[in-house]
């Protein structure tokens, strides 16, 4: 082939290929608003943190509430109130963070606790009928996934999936560790690996989608209400756009045909995606980098010395 035409084929390649790889993500914040004390920053100075971010960035994202952890007493949804006011959605995650897949949690149980956060949130600006399904666990028996698809049907409510999982709750505890031991800590080191975690799962998960689906699907992306968010959300957020992704709200993500899909999901706790690819017998070969809790981020702070419980020089 001539270099010219080659070129050529190149570049139809290119251009063929472009409209299907675009890819976008939603920002989704789990477990909200939490109002446990934590170093360095309030419970409010973590929620303005947050909203500041997402503000600076013009990004619409969602909140979903675990009552218990704040919103059931007025300072509490004080803070979730904001996120309606700010354009962000509000949706559900129970009262207790109960696990569907617990062998002692009935489905009646957790049915209560939906329609108990619900009876709270529903009064909010932004409140939308989404569920958030807690440790992204839909029941360990036939009876509670089907009864608690059915229940979620019945009331009109959406299965809020995940597709781009993250581990920032491992980060943010070890973060938390640290600070309660030593305050005046370098937070260097955490951002670095909280930026590093984020795009290896943004990657490895863009690359899983283009192998089920052939193509980009718009990422909804979990993180949580906690303190390493609150430090270094901006961070994140800059990190998306240098990458080249766009950031959409989480409604126009949901939109996508993807999000309604049902799949088999014989193992619990984990991305739609990962669920999809599993339903179809499909193993990708960062397997094990998708389904650890961070490990290689915690064996990097472990690396720096920034872990490691120094008992020599203590
Ligand atoms: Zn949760």
């Amino acid at each position: 082939m001539k270099p010219a035409t080659a070129a050529c084929s190149l570049a139809l390649a290119f251009f063929s290929m472009a409209p299907a790889f675009s890819q976008s993500v939603a920002f989704t914040f789990d477990d909200g608003p939490q109002l446990k004390a934590m170093p360095r920053m309030n419970p409010q100075a973590r929620n303005a943190a947050l909203l500041a971010a997402l503000e600076k960035h013009h990004v619409k994202a969602a909140l979903f509430v675990t009552l218990g952890n704040g919103a059931d007493r007025p300072e509490g949804l004080a803070l979730a109130k904001a996120w309606g006011d700010a354009g962000h959605a509000i949706g559900n995650h129970t009262v207790t963070h109960l696990d569907l897949n617990g062998k002692t949690t009935t489905l009646k149980q957790y049915q209560d606790e939906i329609l108990a956060c619900e009876a709270v949130i529903r009064t909010l600006p932004g409140f939308k009928p989404w569920f958030r399904f807690t440790f992204l666990r839909e029941g360990d028996t036939p009876e509670k996934r089907d009864g608690i698809k059915a229940f979620l049907k019945t009331r009109g409510m959406r299965n809020a999936y995940v597709s781009l999982d993250t581990s920032d709750w491992r980060l943010d505890s070890a973060l938390a560790k640290v600070l309660n031991e030593h305050p005046d800590a370098d937070l260097a080191p955490f951002r670095a690996v909280y930026l590093a975690h984020l795009r290896q799962r943004a990657e490895a998960y863009r690359n899983l989608s283009r192998r089920l689906f052939g193509r980009d699907v718009p990422q909804v992306m979990l993180l949580h209400h906690n303190l390493i968010n609150a430090l270094f959300l901006d961070h994140a957020i800059q990190l998306f756009k240098s990458m080249g992704w766009t950031i959409i709200d989480p409604e126009t993500a949901y939109r996508d045909f993807v999000y309604s899909l049902d799949p088999q999901r014989p193992s619990p706790g984990q991305s739609l995606l990962i669920s999809a690819a599993r339903s179809l017998g499909y193993r990708p070969e960062n397997w094990e980098r998708l389904l650890d809790d961070g490990d290689e981020e915690i064996k990097e702070l472990k690396r720096k010395g920034v872990l490691s419980a120094p008992a020599a020089s203590d």
